[in-house]
């Protein structure tokens, strides 16, 4: 069996957000807060969480598309948290949530894909990057006869295959999946995550796939993070984390979750979440779930939990789980 190689990892990574409040007075927004995490090569590692929670804050951290404010991020082990990112960049691609709004209108099909293959000189010849289109289009399903088209002659599910032929048109290791499915028909999503997963085999891709949706995650990840408020909460293998979850958080966002099973529907209990969840500006000093959770103690409003393995390979933040 070949070892495992940690492709990605941070530690302690922090993002805040200045911002300037009247009468002068400068806050942050804690978007994300000291995170822990590791991408093994190859694998896919989901991201949950409601919208807001530093979900793609994160992910664009780890890309260097923000700058961190604390912490470091590794690729294949070297620290890049404060590194020129021009190497990187060919390595390191994302796939946006909104794949209208993320390709250019005003450039073909063939421009959009190939200005990637111009920029890092990917291509020796006119022919050679004109094949390297054919061949990226060929891939996401789309063909030669598309290239000379722009964005708005296409479908949604075809813009988004158009944005992960310009992100594969580099012969990337790892890809931040914004929420690549959230602004497609629910016919369309799965046709999408089935290719990302094609091509994860196909190129050995390592990718941190975001979603709002549990569900979506689950399907594709072999181990899934939840964030709530800018922290990590759980992180566990995919089937661990859907049938035991520990986090109260998490437990609530399953329990909304539906399934196809009409005895397991009737059985499982909804999580109601009551309280009011503070502001990324004002956070309070212990548990950032602690307004919402129905275990909350008296330690819960003065420290921070940390994550913690609570049973091998399962990690959560919480001050009462052991
Ligand atoms: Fe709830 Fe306390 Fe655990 Fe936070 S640390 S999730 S408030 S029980």
């Amino acid at each position: 069996m070949s070892e495992s190689v940690r492709l990605v990892e941070v530690n302690g990574l922090k993002k805040y957000f200045r911002v300037k409040e009247s009468w002068g007075r400068v806050r942050y927004v804690h978007a994300v807060e000291n995170v822990p995490l590791y991408i093994e090569e190859g694998e896919t590692l989901g991201l949950v969480g409601e919208s807001g929670c530093g979900k793609t804050t994160l992910g664009r951290t780890i890309l260097r598309l923000h700058e961190p404010t604390e912490g470091h991020i590794f690729y294949r082990g070297n620290d890049i948290t404060h590194t020129n990112m021009l190497p990187y960049r060919r390595k390191m691609q994302i796939i946006f949530q909104d794949p209208a709004s993320s390709l250019n209108p005003r450039m073909t099909v063939s421009e959009i894909v190939g200005e990637p293959i111009d920029i890092h000189g990917l291509a020796k010849t006119k022919t050679d990057r004109k094949d390297r289109v054919a061949r990226l289009l060929s891939l996401v399903g789309l063909n030669s006869e598309h290239a000379n088209r722009y964005p708005h002659e296409f479908s949604g599910g075809q813009q988004q295959r158009i944005g992960i032929a310009r992100a594969l048109a580099v012969e990337p290791e790892f890809i931040v999946c914004d929420e690549p499915v959230s602004a497609l028909d629910v016919s369309i999503q799965s046709q999408i995550v089935n290719m990302l997963e094609d091509m994860q085999k196909e190129f050995r891709l390592t990718y941190l796939f975001i979603s709002h949706d549990i569900s979506v995650v689950r399907h594709i990840s072999r181990r899934i993070g939840v964030m709530y408020l800018g922290n990590l909460v759980e992180l566990a293998g995919s089937y661990e984390l859907y049938k035991n979850p520990l986090h109260p958080y998490t437990k609530s966002l399953l329990s909304a979750v539906p399934i196809p099973d009409p005895d397991a529907t009737r059985s499982r209990k909804r999580v109601i979440l009551n309280g009011e969840i503070p502001s990324p500006v004002d956070l309070p000093a212990g548990c950032r779930f602690s307004s919402l959770c129905p275990n909350a103690a008296e330690i819960c409003k003065k420290a921070a939990p940390d994550m913690r393995e609570i049973t091998p390979g399962h990690q959560a933040a919480c001050h009462l789980l052991s």
